[in-house]
């Protein structure tokens, strides 16, 4: 079976004016779908794999043929990244107490812990992703070069920010600390809660 956008769930101007339509109809439609298409052709011939969930193998990254493991973690992780990141994305949503308390227990205060994310974001070089994932039982910022994924080292990832150049070069050139900012007001917690849950679960 070949492995298919997903889709995106709202409207490309949902996120305006903090993430703009064209931006979200490029990042989407072209980018999303560019790293399906080539993570298609490289599992051509591999029908094993090509009905894995692609974080099964992601997680499992080794067990992927020398051959095509770049391409693989590339677009497979391009593709899986993608698709984490359209839902965690929806203005006007409240952070529930029960993350919020999670959050404070691990970073003092959400302005820390948001301090914290965006200064990581600022400080990263290059094209890559900033996450704050669980660890064991901890929650953790952390960073990812290319469309590496933290589930490749055992972490779990609660939230994303994409921060290569296609995310926000658009409206924000090379404004990336705008774009963060604003990233913050376009925050699903919803769906973060949800990932946090899930995640519990997993451990
Ligand atoms: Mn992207």
């Amino acid at each position: 079976m070949e492995y298919k956008l997903p889709p995106i769930g709202y409207k490309y101007n949902a996120l305006e004016p903090f993430i703009d339509a064209e931006t979200m109809k490029i990042h989407y439609t072209k980018h999303h779908q560019a790293y399906v298409d080539k993570l298609n052709k490289a599992l051509q011939g591999y029908e094993k794999l090509q009905d894995k969930p692609i974080e099964r193998i992601l997680i499992n990254l080794g067990r992927v043929p020398i051959k095509i493991r770049n391409a693989v973690k590339n677009n497979g992780g391009g593709h899986y990244n993608h698709s984490l990141f359209w839902p965690l994305l929806k203005k006007n949503v409240k952070i529930k107490e029960y993350l919020l308390n999670a959050i404070k227990k691990n970073f003092l205060s959400f302005e820390n812990f948001k301090k914290e994310f965006t200064e990581k974001s600022l400080d990263f070089f290059g094209s890559g992703w900033v996450w704050l994932v669980l660890d064991d039982t901890k929650l953790k910022i952390v960073s990812t070069s290319n469309q590496d994924n933290p589930i490749s080292e055992g972490k779990i990832p609660i939230l994303a920010l994409d921060l290569w150049e296609h995310a926000y070069y658009l409206k924000y050139q090379n404004r990336r600390a705008e774009y963060i900012e604003n990233f913050f007001k376009v925050i699903n917690w919803e769906q973060v809660n949800k990932n946090y849950l899930n995640g519990l679960i997993r451990l």
